[in-house]
């Protein structure tokens, strides 16, 4: 049978160009996660996906009810789930104030974290359940909340403190926007929120993998410095950037490679090990890259597994 895979944000990006490099295999079928149905329709048919291996559901990460009721109609659908792609993220680096969620968290960490970390939770029985020959779930993180490398620690830098913030739920109101208690900065919350990913996929793999035999992982897919990510920077910022990347820094990938790079994690018979952070050498070749020492604290991993499960109504 076709692999059933569940990639979130695949109505741009990244997400789209996954979604396109699998469905080109003809061994997958893709199921996009989508908070805009006719932008991912759009998006699918512009890729050239025919309709046979794609299904559009709707999917707000911004709204816990909206992930409850993706796994709902999920499980009702009967399709067996063999690989998770948490994809979907929100960046606001030019916001004076900080946004929220239907639930009142702080929009960058609570959709690319919470929202995510509610869906991977709900859905592990189903991975578990999977008779796949290799059943994985992949979390996307990045390099910009790794301090141990030069893009890592351009500021403000990734820093999630104490939790404080965290604990205290995210609102503003009796608790800071920021994990670390400190003012919003929205580049800086996009960061932590990408540190939370790569942490919650280390701890999913020791709470989980030899239990299950899923393979977590993440990855740096590389700079894709001209996706949807950066639609809030000012203008002369996103003409620079790509161009900067290509020539400068040599970090650019087109959002194709990018695509070919996660269908990779998803679907390579021997890309299987579990806990692993992939990157991909300037030749394209995929190798266990390190991380910094706040993405990979695992009492800090720990600490942020049990303050989510809180926050999402887990605990
Ligand atoms: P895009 O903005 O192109 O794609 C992000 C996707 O997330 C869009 O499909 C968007 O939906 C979706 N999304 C945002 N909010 C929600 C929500 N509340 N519910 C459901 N879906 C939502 O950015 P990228 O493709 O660049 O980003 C994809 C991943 O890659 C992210 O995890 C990002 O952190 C990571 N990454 C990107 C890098 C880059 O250089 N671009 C580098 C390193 C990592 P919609 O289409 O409706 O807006």
């Amino acid at each position: 049978r076709k692999g059933s895979v569940i990639i979130t944000g695949a109505s741009s990006g990244l997400g789209l160009a996954t979604a396109k490099a699998l469905a080109e295999t003809g061994k997958w079928h893709i199921i996009m996660a989508c908070r805009d149905f006719l932008k991912a329709e759009r998006a699918a048919k512009s890729a050239g996906m025919s309709k046979e291996n794609y299904t559009i559901m709707h999917l707000d990460l911004a709204s816990l009810d909206s992930v409850r009721q993706f796994v709902d109609s999920y499980k009702r659908s009967g399709r067996p789930l063999d690989v998770l792609v948490c994809n979907a993220a929100v960046y606001q680096p030019t916001a004076r104030e900080p946004s929220f969620t239907a639930e009142g968290f702080e929009l960058s960490v609570g959709t690319n974290h919470l929202g995510h970390f509610l869906l991977s939770r709900l859905l592990l029985d189903d991975l578990k359940e999977s008779d796949y020959p290799s059943k994985r779930l992949i979390i996307v993180g990045s390099i910009t909340g790794n301090t141990n490398t030069l893009a890592g620690n351009v500021p403000p830098k990734a820093n999630l403190g104490d939790l404080r913030g965290l604990a205290g739920g995210l609102n503003g109101l009796n608790s800071s926007t920021m994990i670390d208690g400190g003012h919003f900065d929205g580049a800086k919350a996009y960061k932590d929120s990408k540190v939370c990913n790569m942490l919650t996929m280390q701890e999913f793999h020791r709470r989980f993998h030899e239990a299950t035999g899923i393979t977590f992982a993440s990855l740096y897919p590389g700079c894709i410095a001209t996706t949807g990510l950066f639609r809030e920077h000012i203008t002369l910022f996103r003409i620079l950037f790509p161009l900067f990347q290509k020539y400068i820094t040599k970090g650019f990938v087109s959002e194709e490679e990018s695509g070919k790079r996660l269908a990779q994690v998803v679907s390579d018979p021997s890309l299987t090990k579990s806990g692993v952070y992939w990157s991909w050498n300037k030749d394209s070749a995929s190798f266990e890259n390190q991380l910094s020492p706040e993405a990979s604290d695992q009492e800090k991993a720990r600490k942020i597994w049990e303050l989510s499960e809180k926050l999402v109504g887990l605990a």
